[in-house]
């Protein structure tokens, strides 16, 4: 029998009516675009959820991050980690920053705070580090630094939307926390994104440059972008956002079954359980040691797309080795993220994963084992 391929995520989708119902008020109030009434109200939703004082939508998290660079005004240099989407890099370079890569924690894949401080030049004006997986930075420590040195931190949470740290929602870290509200998000718009932050004025300057930097009707007094989410996908956020804690707990199951099949396997690291975070599971992250495991991450790829299985080698290669970078910056620099890039494998992860099935995907890594 032939069997359906798995790939590593699937959308989480509303059922077709109750979406339909958005559809309708849309068609009702010929209002398609530019911050109509679902725009509002998925904005207001989201405030509540983030418990933060400021939202800003935006067509994708991409512009988020890119914009929320801009309307802080920053020169110089930026300090991030290169194991991530090429967007977190992307949004630094084309704000003609200088993205400086600092190591990652070999344990939960985050910035390394240990090693921060001393890449600080007196160029340095921001550090944009990355929840990779949905893990926690440190973000006390993160906070310590900057205040100390007087930087903004601007936070990737494209991976963190329903993670908690101490209890408190992990939008609420940082001068600005950004999320990605992707199809393959946790939580999604089609495409969306979303900037958290506290400073009002802050916020009137992410509006302003989604919007082409206009001011008013004759005043366009910024070189603004086009980044406004249309009505459509706010509609998906607001069905999507009725549904959260019901996808968070299916995904818990999932990953409670992945870690039930592959825990104490001799070469295999899962991703860590955080101490005060309440997860959201937004991926499973194998890391594969081929000296004890016997079989190298490629490998288990290959065995997995012969079965017709879409892992992913998330995140690599590393930003600060893409081909756009050529020459640029220096892989050394950052041994640890090079060594996990090569070696860590995301397994598929989504609501709907049935449990038969995800317990053939745990087989076939298990069989590649000598
Ligand atoms: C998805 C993602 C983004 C970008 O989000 P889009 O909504 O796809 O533009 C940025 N950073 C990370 C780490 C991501 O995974």
């Amino acid at each position: 029998m032939k069997q359906e391929k798995i790939l590593v995520t699937r959308p989480s989708m509303p059922a077709f009516d109750e979406y339909m119902k958005e559809v309708r008020d849309i068609w009702n109030s010929r209002w398609l675009t530019n911050m109509g009434e679902k725009h509002r109200e998925l904005q207001a939703s989201l405030r509540k959820y983030f418990d933060v004082d400021g939202v800003e939508l935006f067509t994708n998290g991409h512009m988020a991050l890119e914009l929320s660079l801009q309307a802080m005004n920053l020169q110089g240099e930026v300090i991030t980690t290169p194991f991530t989407f090429a967007s977190t890099t992307h949004a630094i370079v084309r704000n003609g920053l200088t993205p400086v890569f600092c190591d990652i924690d070999p344990t939960d894949f985050t910035i390394d705070v240990t090693k921060l401080e001393r890449l600080i030049t007196d160029r340095t004006t921001a550090i944009m580090p990355v929840h990779v997986y949905g893990n926690v930075c440190n973000v006390e420590e993160i906070d310590r630094i900057a205040k100390k040195y007087g930087l903004k931190v601007i936070y990737d949470a494209a991976h963190a939307f329903g993670v908690r740290y101490k209890n408190k929602n992990i939008a609420a870290f940082g001068d600005v926390s950004c999320f990605s509200f992707h199809a393959t998000k946790v939580f999604h718009t089609i495409e969306g994104g979303a900037a958290c932050f506290r400073d009002p004025e802050l916020g009137a300057e992410l509006y302003r440059l989604k919007n082409f930097g206009i001011r008013g009707p004759e005043c366009v007094d910024g070189v603004g972008a086009n980044a406004k989410m249309n009505e459509f996908c706010a509609a998906m956020g607001i069905c999507n956002l009725r549904h959260i804690d019901d996808a968070l707990a299916k995904r818990k199951a999932v990953a409670e079954r992945y870690r039930e099949n592959l825990s104490d396997v001799d070469g295999l690291q899962l991703n860590p359980v955080q101490k005060d975070v309440t997860p959201n599971y937004a991926y499973f992250p194998i890391l594969i040691n081929e000296n004890r495991f016997g079989t190298s991450r490629n490998e288990v790829f290959d065995a997995l797309a012969q079965a017709g299985i879409g892992a992913r080698k998330y995140f690599y290669p590393l930003t600060n080795t893409f081909d756009c970078f050529h020459g640029k910056f220096d892989v050394n620099a950052t041994p640890t993220a090079l060594h996990i890039s090569k070696r860590v494998l995301t397994l598929p992860l989504y609501e709907e994963l049935a449990l038969k099935d995800l317990d053939r995907i745990c087989k076939i890594v298990l069989e590649c084992r000598r």
